[in-house]
């Protein structure tokens, strides 16, 4: 299979202007990103353990590198984490981290200090751009399209969808039913 280079950029700038599109509008009058429930609940999901969320990892990204947010120097060390960061507008101090689950392969997470665990805002959504180890997929889980990513974190309709499953049947738990209905249905 012949990989198409230019697609796969244009495929990770877009995800990058949605994410920087998305900061720039919770920073627009004198705001920030720190009490919108739906940018905590994204920037600090918990992802894999065999898949990355593309778009939270971009999100992490794009909101360290922009002017709302200054790294601490000071912060202390624990597994993972990698730095802490201040808001520049309301002060709210943040965590982040990094981990590599795969060889060159990061989860990346920013937890707000002292904040609730973000897992509990919003019942399981990702984004539907992951990477992933075969057989490891998110299947089933409800995802969100680009699109629909950013109408959900500027609070406007959005409409979730399932990721599709691309393990074998045999290996999810529904081709497992069917592996045995198929099964029964032989013996009678
Ligand atoms: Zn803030």
């Amino acid at each position: 299979m012949k990989i198409d280079r230019d697609a796969i950029k244009h495929h990770i700038e877009n995800i990058t202007m949605n994410a920087e599109y998305v900061i720039r509008e919770y920073c627009s009058e004198k705001g920030c990103p720190c009490n919108h429930k739906q940018f905590v609940y994204w920037a600090g999901k918990q992802q894999g353990p065999g898949w990355q969320d593309n778009i939270q990892n971009q999100l992490v990204e794009s909101v360290l590198k922009s002017d709302c947010f200054s790294k601490i120097n000071d912060c202390e060390k624990t597994y993972c984490l990698e730095s802490s960061y201040i808001c520049n507008k309301c002060g709210t101090r943040w965590n982040y981290f990094l981990e590599e689950w795969r060889m060159l392969a990061y989860h990346k997470r920013l937890l707000k200090v002292g904040g609730d665990d973000p897992v509990r805002l919003y019942k399981e959504l990702i984004g539907s751009d992951i990477f992933a180890t075969v057989g490891l997929e998110p299947d089933g889980k409800n995802t969100l399209s680009l699109d629909q990513w950013v109408a959900f974190m500027l609070g406007r309709n959005y409409k979730a969808e399932t990721y599709p499953a691309c393990t074998p049947a045999g290996k999810t738990e529904t081709g497992l039913r069917q592996k045995v209905l198929s099964i029964l249905k032989r013996k009678k």
